[in-house]
């Protein structure tokens, strides 16, 4: 076919661009292990900054970082940690929480992937009773990826961190799309991850770099994820190389998350206008884009055979938007799902 692909599947999918692959060519290296690689170290610094946290590791994905912060929170003595149910790391860590921590999990209800304090307070343990398990991390999503790229408002977040002070919870923030958030409310990255013991961001997903994630905490709590990231193989070399990436990712390609925004909403209410497509587009607030049809796996077959990616994910059909998606697309994806339905 004579069009390009559109590659809604995921914004996992954007390639290295030019100028980011010259960066990461250029880049200073040094052993990273020994703490010697400048690039590193200075990507450390600037998304601890970033997040208004002491110190940052880099770490070679996302998946990686939740993992070690599970790890770093949870005992391995019966503690139970509290997430939506719909999650990343009760859904798409392969158990990981289980298997690497020996987490119990209570997976908790909410429209759009958010929780509210209420619902988590309900779901704590008594810590007198014995015979119950040990309350002890409660996870938010920023923005929730299953619960279609709905941003944690700062107040949803604060009432669930008094339940979490209250009850003396650690507390994560898997901020994968992170900066997402942030470009569509106009609130501040070191806003959203204030008062958490962990967060992250990922480079690999709309800031559009090949590969990484950097986990921020205190001093402390950094200093014994290293272990983490030692045990686990996540300790590198010449990691300078990717990292150069993620700070031209940084430098580059923040704002620009409101053009992937500002395309998925026109998706949503050209979805809208299609018999055969239920969605809201009122609750579209970021760049991931889901929808339902009859057939959902019907349609993302249909929509590949015309070079438009998307996926299945349970019942309904994802798309997202990203730096290698633009209005053009969009509008031909629009298109395509009318003609698949019509
Ligand atoms: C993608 C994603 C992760 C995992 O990040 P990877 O870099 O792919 O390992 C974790 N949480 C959420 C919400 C995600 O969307």
């Amino acid at each position: 076919m004579s069009d390009a692909a559109v590659n809604l599947y995921s914004d996992t999918q954007t390639l290295p661009s030019e100028g980011m692959r010259e960066a990461m060519v250029n880049a200073e290296v040094g052993d990273e292990q020994r703490g010697l690689d400048p690039t590193v170290n200075e990507l450390q610094a600037r998304v601890a900054e970033l997040l208004g946290h002491e110190a940052g590791l880099f770490l070679p994905s996302g998946t990686m970082c939740n993992q070690i912060a599970i790890r770093l929170h949870i005992r391995p003595l019966g503690d139970e940690l509290y997430a939506h149910r719909s999650a990343h790391p009760i859904v798409a860590e392969a158990g990981g929480a289980a298997a690497i921590a020996g987490a119990m999990i209570c997976g908790l209800e909410g429209a759009g992937g958010i929780f509210s304090a209420a619902e988590l307070e309900a779901a704590l343990r008594d810590p007198a009773d014995r015979h119950q398990p040990r309350s002890r991390l409660v996870t938010v999503e920023q923005t929730t990826n299953l619960g279609g790229g709905r941003v944690w408002p700062r107040t949803a977040i604060d009432e669930v961190l008094a339940v979490a002070r209250r009850h003396s919870l650690r507390t994560h923030l898997d901020g994968a799309r992170l900066l997402n958030a942030s470009v569509a409310s106009g609130e501040s990255p070191a806003s959203y991850a204030d008062g958490f013991d962990t967060a992250w961001i990922d480079f690999s997903k709309g800031l559009g770099a090949p590969v990484g994630a950097c986990l921020v905490g205190s001093r402390e709590l950094i200093e014994e994820a290293w272990r983490y990231k030692q045990m686990l193989g996540g300790a590198m070399r010449q990691a300078g190389i990717v990292a150069a990436g993620a700070l031209w990712a940084l430098d580059n390609n923040v704002e620009r998350l409101a053009e992937d925004h500002a395309n998925a909403r026109a998706l949503a209410a050209g979805l809208a206008g299609i018999d055969g497509v239920a969605i809201d587009p009122a609750t579209v607030e970021t760049n991931l884009v889901y929808f339902e049809v009859a057939d959902p796996a019907r349609l993302v077959e249909r929509l590949a055979a015309d070079g438009i990616e998307t996926s299945v994910l349970g019942d309904r059909v994802r798309a997202v938007t990203h730096l290698d998606v633009d209005r053009d697309g969009v509008e031909r994806a629009v298109r395509a799902v009318a003609a698949s339905l019509g």
